[in-house]
């Protein structure tokens, strides 16, 4: 039925010229969406990106599905031709959040909603919806992680009896400052971690503590790498060890394990290093007890909900939003749907991740 609105809609439209051929038989059929991911580095975008446009295909219509190799100006070519093409809606997973105002702005022109994807659009009046997973837990859950990971508080976060007094050596990475979500990350991981720093439980040799000196740009795992040997080398120099490391994506803990490795740490002698969206990678990292721990993110889900949004913007309806306060790009307030979070640790690797059929045991063992 949603389809069929979508057709009439195209029908009425000025000259809306995409849709060649629009007989009667073809009334079913769905229009096209644009659909902009920033990268396929990371297989969560490839993921989010093949969910998207299937879930789209399923309900009928076209899809233009686009990665941008995490260049600016690539993205905001795609998107203009999304548009040249006649896109009836935008799906947009953006690389700077603050990058694409004219892009926005002929959107806007051109009456074509838009999605942002999982990562916020900032600056913007014309930003329709925000599909996303609760960010600011994503952080929370971080650092409780690596709370668990010292024998600090048990999984709900509740505080260990006689736990260990530390204090104990931790190093701090942020995310990409052009991305609104790694703000969201480390708000919630210092929300949690900084009464253990001021009260000496934990102490963080480099004294980086803030996002700007532990931001990494474009979440590059190369980026991480080369911090943590740098901060190997200026602050543990005479003997000192790492016990911990909020890390807020799975490639930067990989990055970060690989610059340990490089200084001497035995894969059985890591700190905690926490991550996020369970690549499989990390996800086998974790089953040998190298990594400890990530957040997992259902892609599928976060995917559908895009397609549920899309469905209701192109019916000219307001889609369903669970969070309407805490997503200001700037400009306004957007309205969300945020999911929750699973934080994946060595013993719900099965139930969480390969009971859900998100990846198959014999991927958990090689690792690919
Ligand atoms: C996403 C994370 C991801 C990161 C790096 C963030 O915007 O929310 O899931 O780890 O980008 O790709």
């Amino acid at each position: 039925a949603l389809a069929f609105t979508l057709a009439a809609c195209g029908g009425e439209g000025a000259g809306g010229g995409a849709g060649a051929g629009g007989g009667a038989e073809d009334d079913a059929e769905g229009g096209l969406v644009g659909v902009a991911m920033p990268t396929e580095t990371s297989e969560r975008w490839i993921a989010d990106g093949d969910a998207v446009q299937s879930g789209l295909e399923e309900a009928g219509y076209e899809v233009d599905l686009q990665f941008a190799g995490d260049d600016i100006p690539t993205q905001q070519q795609q998107i203009d031709a999304m548009i040249n093409a006649g896109a009836e809606a935008l799906v947009i997973a953006a690389i700077d959040g603050t990058a694409l105002a004219p892009q926005l702005e002929a959107a806007a022109a051109a009456e074509i909603p838009v999605i942002s994807y999982d990562r916020l659009i900032r600056d913007s009046e014309n930003v329709d919806f925000y599909v996303s997973f609760d960010n600011f837990q994503v952080g929370v859950a971080q650092a409780n992680a690596l709370l668990v990971g010292l024998g600090l508080v048990d999984e709900e976060g509740e505080p260990v009896e006689d736990a260990p007094k530390g204090p104990f050596n931790v190093e701090l990475f942020a995310g990409s400052l052009d991305d609104n979500n790694a703000h969201f990350f480390w708000d919630g991981a210092m929300s949690i971690l900084e009464p253990y720093i001021e009260d000496g439980t934990l102490v963080v040799p480099s004294e980086q503590t803030d996002i700007e000196q532990t931001a990494t740009q474009r979440w590059l795992q190369e980026k991480a790498q080369s911090r943590m040997e740098d901060l190997l080398t200026a602050n543990y120099g005479g003997g000192e060890k790492v016990d911990g490391v909020l890390a807020p994506y799975d490639g930067l803990s990989r990055g970060i394990i690989e610059a340990l490795r490089s200084a001497g740490y035995k894969d059985d002698e890591m700190p905690v290093i926490t991550g996020q969206d369970a690549e499989i990678a990390s996800v086998k990292l974790i089953a040998d007890g190298v990594q400890h721990s990530t957040i997992f993110k259902d892609t599928r889900l976060l995917a559908e909900q895009a397609v549920v949004a899309a469905e209701a913007l192109l019916a000219g309806e307001e889609p369903e939003a669970n969070n309407t306060e805490d997503y200001d790009n700037g400009v306004k307030v957007v309205p969300a749907y945020l999911l929750p979070v699973v934080t994946i640790y060595e013993d719900n690797i099965e139930s969480e991740l390969v009971e859900t059929e998100y990846w198959t045991a014999e991927e958990v063992e090689s690792g690919v």
